[in-house]
């Protein structure tokens, strides 16, 4: 099978590639078969574009997968005490990053770089792995000042060299203030954030109070007279940011209004679907994750792995193994699935679409799953595999044809 997240789908498929280019792909009577071609003929596999990893934090791939305990608060400074601060550190767990990345198929990150520093977007160009570098900053009354410095720093580097991208992220709305989030916006750099990710965010943005504002109030980065958003996350992000659109990680806990809030400021949203399991989301009686009626509502929900301590795959950063879980879980369509999971994230990154799906011209990279030649639907039976996906063509250098 031949398929991609739009106009091919083709059991039996047929793809014919020539220089790294697609020249033709779909069902094998639509695709010429020159005399000199090499031909690869199997009946097992299904064929697709490299993936898009919309949300990763590549630096904290040394930690390796870790178990959680069910405390929130707890995790963070275990996060906090075992991430790799200094230059070389960085640089090796960010490397370690991109290998487990490529395992899993992936040509294009969204990747947090959660110290604020420019190492891994250095090594993202180094290793040839394309797409953008958010600089993740903190600052919460006071402590803004510092991380619009920060922000703007960053913002003297080039936009774009060698296919990765300068962009900029605000923590979250409980570790960055309003003053952090309008800067970040006015600075005109792709913008990333995490929202809506705990029940306790909403606590502590609405009312100043719960876990996270104990643990900010130990840290020393919050007191009592910084005043709560006095509002749900997604309300105050949105407000603060002004129309700039977002791609905004997890969005685990929204209410009825925000699907349409979220597709009129043209935010995208980043759902890491092992990522929410691992920590229990949604939990306390929430509903189910609204990704599918915020796509319904025309929010571009893409898929994201969030770091490798959440996911049972030590091998890989693949979010086909996301796709898997949703579509075990949800049934989800899977060709839905793999839209999340390439051209709509290439396009929630600000990056062209085209070298994501099969049509003719550059591509990012062609993956292939093996699968029993009999399946019914190729498609949904290498959902419900559990095996790495192998590179047929590539990974391909970042910024081809883009
Ligand atoms: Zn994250």
């Amino acid at each position: 099978m031949v398929v991609d997240a739009g106009a091919v789908c083709a059991a039996p498929g047929a793809l014919l590639l020539r220089d790294g280019a697609i020249v033709a792909a779909g069902a094998p009577s639509e695709v010429p078969r020159p005399v000199d071609a090499l031909a690869i003929e199997r009946d097992d596999l299904v064929v697709f574009p490299a993936l898009v990893n919309a949300h990763c934090h590549l630096d904290l791939s040394h930690l390796g997968p870790r178990p959680f305990d069910g405390d929130f608060t707890r995790w963070i400074d275990r996060l906090r005490a075992g991430r790799a601060e200094e230059p070389d550190a960085i640089a090796e767990a960010t490397r370690r990053g991109v290998a487990l990345a490529r395992a899993g198929g992936t040509a294009l990150v969204g990747d947090i770089a959660g110290v604020g520093s420019a190492v891994p977007a250095r090594v993202l160009r180094d290793e040839g792995l394309g797409g953008v570098s958010y600089l993740e900053v903190f600052g919460l009354g006071e402590g803004q000042e510092r991380a619009i410095a920060a922000l703007r720093r960053a913002a003297e580097h080039p936009t774009e060299a060698d296919g990765v991208r300068q962009g900029l992220q605000p923590h979250a709305p409980y570790s960055c203030g309003p003053e952090v989030y309008r800067a970040a916006a006015a600075l005109g750099r792709p913008l990333s954030t995490h929202l809506a990710e705990t029940p306790e965010e909403e606590q502590f943005v609405r009312a100043g109070a719960g876990p996270l504002a104990e643990m900010l109030l130990r840290l020393g980065v919050w007191n009592e007279t910084i005043p709560p958003a006095g509002r749900h996350p997604v309300d105050a992000v949105l407000e603060w940011l002004g129309g700039a659109p977002v791609l905004a990680a997890h969005a685990n806990y929204l209410g009825p209004e925000h699907a349409r809030r979220l597709a009129s400021a043209n935010a995208s949203i980043a759902y890491c679907p092992r990522a929410s399991a691992y920590f229990g989301h949604p939990r306390d009686g929430a509903s189910p994750h609204q990704y599918r009626a915020l796509i319904d509502a025309g929010v571009n929900v893409v898929l994201g792995t969030d770091s490798l301590v959440c996911l049972d795959t030590p091998d890989r950063l693949s979010v086909l193994d996301d796709m898997r879980l949703l579509y075990r879980r949800d049934g989800t369509d899977p060709r839905l699935l793999l839209r999340m999971a390439t051209t709509a994230a290439a396009r929630a990154l600000g990056f062209d679409d085209a070298p994501y799906d099969l049509r003719p011209g550059p591509s990012a990279g062609i993956l292939a799953v093996t699968v029993d030649p009999g399946a019914r639907d190729p498609l949904a039976a290498a959902l419900r595999s559990d095996a790495a996906p192998a590179w047929l063509l590539g990974p391909m250098p970042p910024g081809r044809g883009s």
